[in-house]
């Protein structure tokens, strides 16, 4: 499944060449990745004319800003591409559920097997309309996380994104001092912090010397610290390496090129394989029905 990192090397390559676009037309052909419509044709009906102004993260989500102030907001599921094409002539991949074709005749598609992405046009809400932003969010200090949320109600839900809204660590010791759950659980929580899933968790977990089971309000303050400074390490790491595209999953950018990051993993999709600093084979355990990755001996 896509996260943070994969999201942002698909948001920063779109960027480049999305903002300042007009979309001429949209085609829906699987009216499942827009469900969050009455129709495809609402969907459609949002979209056409418009220009992109602005292409943004918030945890997993792609947020396009357009002329008239609505989103179109997209999530990328467990499978989802999106690929650019220079024209309609381009052969287009199975599984390709909405074609965008933008004034010059180039394209982006948006492919996606499993089908449990989606895309949908947000509209801001109303003057004086309040929007219930998650109280972990409400922490930030700065970044444009919270500015988007209100933009956004669909979003407001999501907690701490690592680089959009700024916390100190001491705002990050707060949070985890009132969870009493693993540290597993509480960093795949998009509503507590927005972005991680299984990799990048057990990546951060590694590299902050934490077990995944180890509760979150039962660390030291240096625990706290390391945690805080390794999640940012490792997810800007990972977008170095535009992302981890694993065997078995197909994480490639708009370009159709995969991530290098997964050279780069110390546990995720490594058990029984050597831990890179002491040796003995990494551990593997299904939590929540998902698999988690750690070294024994480094992790306590
Ligand atoms: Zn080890």
């Amino acid at each position: 499944m896509p996260e943070l990192p994969e999201v942002e090397t698909v948001r920063a390559s779109l960027a480049r060449d999305l903002i300042g676009k007009k979309i001429k037309t949209v085609a829906v052909t699987n009216g499942r990745v827009v469900r969050r419509h009455k129709t495809a044709k609402d969907f459609r009906a949002l979209l056409e004319g418009h220009s992109i102004k602005s292409a943004q993260r918030l945890g997993k989500n792609l947020i396009f800003g357009l002329d008239n102030g609505n989103h179109l907001v997209i999530h990328l599921g467990m499978s989802g591409q999106l690929l650019r094409a220079k024209n309609s002539k381009d052969p287009k991949p199975k599984h390709t559920h909405v074609v965008f074709t933008f004034a010059q005749g180039e394209e982006l598609r948006y492919v996606d097997p499993r089908t449990f992405g989606e895309l949908y046009v947000s509209i801001p809400p109303a003057e004086g309309v309040d929007v219930e932003i998650s109280k972990f969010a409400r922490l930030s200090i700065g970044g444009d996380g919270l500015t988007l949320r209100r933009q956004i109600p669909e979003l407001a839900h999501l907690g701490i994104d690592p680089f959009e809204d700024q916390i100190g660590w001491d705002r990050f010791a707060a949070i985890m001092r009132s969870r009493s759950t693993s540290l597993k659980v509480v960093l795949t929580d998009q509503d507590i912090i927005a972005g991680l899933g299984n990799i990048y968790a057990d990546e951060s977990l590694f590299s902050a010397a934490l077990r995944y089971d180890r509760r979150a309000e039962s660390l030291s303050t240096i625990e706290i610290r390391r945690l805080h400074r390794a999640i940012s390490e490792v997810l800007t790491e990972a977008i170095k390496h535009g992302g981890t595209t694993l065997d078995d999953e197909q994480f490639v950018n708009p370009d159709g090129k995969p991530g290098s990051y997964q050279q780069y993993l110390q546990v995720y999709n490594r058990e029984g394989l050597p831990c890179h600093q002491c040796r003995l084979p990494i551990k593997r355990v299904t939590l929540r029905g998902r698999s988690t990755f750690f070294c024994e001996k480094c992790q306590s």
